[in-house]
């Protein structure tokens, strides 16, 4: 798992990364990728952990990029990391649940 708190910050505070998301946004205009509505966040495709953080070809790169808008990115994320729909999910037994939040 990725040391969050301190990796991870000083990558998004890097200038090298805010020119690189700056650059980033300015060629996909500002839109998401995905539904052309107005973009939120810079997603990593490869997602990144604590092996990769430190590799500019992964965290820098333009093709590692996607301009996503927040509910595209957090489908994104949720569809890739939980089995099931939002608004679902497990409980202690494994059992399928709904979740309130
Ligand atoms: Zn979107
Ligand atoms: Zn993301």
């Amino acid at each position: 798992m990725l040391k969050h708190t301190t990796e991870a910050k000083k990558l998004y505070k890097s200038a090298a990364w805010r020119k690189c998301r700056a650059s980033y946004i300015a060629s996909v205009h500002g839109l998401c990728e995905r539904c052309d509505e107005p973009g939120y966040i810079v997603h990593h495709k490869t997602y990144i952990n604590s092996e990769n953080i430190n590799d500019p070809t992964v965290t820098l790169n333009h093709r590692n990029l996607e301009y996503l808008c927040q509910p595209c990115h957090n489908k994104e994320h949720h569809e890739k990391h939980s089995p099931v729909r939002y608004g679902m999910g497990f409980d202690r037994e494994g059992n399928l649940i709904e979740v309130r939040r």
